[in-house]
């Protein structure tokens, strides 16, 4: 069995580090903040994804699809707060049509849970407050308790003798020529050398800058882009008892402002879309707020200035903001070396795809 370190304690270095000590190896999971799930993981929409978006055959298709059916079972046996609330994907417009038949043919493709279609009478039955001329349901789209999730995942680590290393930040890593790497960690009360069989790098939005401390080219590594999404919550009661999200346009890098609701019935809108000025960037600008309005009122028309407030951001870690581009979960990249574990790009739906990444990867060590 292999001694393992994981960079990065989000969901996805939180579920990697689980799978690799079910499967019996010795892990090290070390992050550099002072708790686990400090950035996009608890910065997120936390919705299942049912996986309908993504180009067949990609890794965020079979990977949000599988994920998802993992944590099915996972949120089931682990007592994770999840439920079922189901989606609507609403066009306003006939001329969003095409693009509605063309997200059903995809989601078929993908091996999603069915849509069902919904008339203009059906969607004014069950969400009397959204005006739409059609829509898709998704009853495989639900909503989870991400910090319930990362929380059960590390009691499982550490009841698997797994190690966290809190308040350290990977720094340096050479290769050792007997085998396996030394890695530097830096730490408050100084800096710590190890050696490790295997590293696998879920830094997330600072991915790229962990791939190159090994990578033999380290302008082969891609670039990790941060795109900022902000939320605006909304005052009084939720104007649907499901997730609403409009027909994506195809020059969004997102989804379209959408309206999630929470495990406690909260509703919000977002996120929206927008280049962040740095990985701080996390204040939601007031003045977003007729952005918002306007994007949701196509769909929710009652909606009123006065009820939206500044909530929290997100940065997505993108690997282009002009094309589709796909999940890193490869050791066997162009900039790699064996046995070191580049996983880049782990924007939406990496929540939902998280267990089977940790799946995926494990078998890789
Ligand atoms: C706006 C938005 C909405 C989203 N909505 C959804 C959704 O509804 N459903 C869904 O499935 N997905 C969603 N996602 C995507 C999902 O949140 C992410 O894919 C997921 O959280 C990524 O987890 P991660 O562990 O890779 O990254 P992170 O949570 O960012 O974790 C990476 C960790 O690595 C640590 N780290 C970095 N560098 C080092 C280093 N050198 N040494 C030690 N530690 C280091 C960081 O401190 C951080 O804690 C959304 C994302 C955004 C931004």
């Amino acid at each position: 069995m292999a001694r393992v370190l994981v960079i990065g304690a989000g969901v996805v270095g939180l579920a990697v580090a689980d799978a690799l000590a079910t499967r019996g190896h010795d892990v090290v999971l070390c992050e550099r903040h002072a708790a686990v799930g400090q950035e996009t993981s608890s910065r997120n929409s936390e919705v299942l994804h049912a996986g309908l978006y993504y180009p067949p055959g990609s890794l965020k298709a079979l990977l949000c699809v599988e994920g998802r059916e993992r944590l099915v079972s996972f949120c089931r046996t682990e007592g994770v707060a999840h439920q079922w609330i189901g989606k609507a994907i609403v066009a306003t417009d006939t001329e969003e049509l095409p693009e509605l038949a063309a997200i059903q043919t995809r989601a078929v493709a993908c091996g999603a849970v069915p849509l069902q279609p919904m008339t203009r009478a059906e969607l004014a039955r069950r969400l009397p407050q959204v005006r739409a001329v059609a829509g898709l349901w998704s009853p495989g789209t639900g909503i989870v308790d991400s910090h319930g999730l990362m929380q059960r995942l590390l009691a499982r680590l550490l009841r698997q003798d797994g190690v966290l290393l809190l308040g350290r930040e990977v720094v340096e890593a050479e290769l050792v020529p007997s085998g396996g790497f030394r890695v530097t960690l830096q730490g408050a009360a100084g800096r710590e050398v190890d050696r490790f069989d295997a590293v696998v790098n879920a830094a997330g939005l600072l991915a790229d800058r962990v791939a190159r401390l090994m990578a033999p080219d380290p302008k082969a590594v891609p670039d990790v882009i941060p795109v900022k999404g902000s939320w605006f919550a909304l005052a009084g009661p939720t104007p649907a008892d499901a997730l609403v999200y409009p027909v994506p346009a195809p020059h969004l890098l997102g989804l379209g402002v959408h309206l999630t609701v929470d495990r406690t019935g909260r509703a919000r809108l977002g996120p929206d879309t927008q280049p962040a000025t740095s990985l701080e960037d996390l204040r939601v600008d007031p003045s977003r707020a007729a952005a918002f309005l306007a994007s949701a009122q196509r769909y929710l028309p009652g909606l009123r200035l006065q009820d939206l407030r500044p909530d929290t951001a997100g940065l997505r870690p993108k690997l282009a903001v002009d094309r589709f581009a796909d999940f890193v979960v490869d050791e066997r990249t162009s900039w790699g070396r064996p046995g070191w574990i580049d996983l880049l790009g782990i924007e939406s739906p990496g929540l939902t795809a998280s267990l089977a990444i940790g799946a995926r990867v494990s078998a890789m060590v």
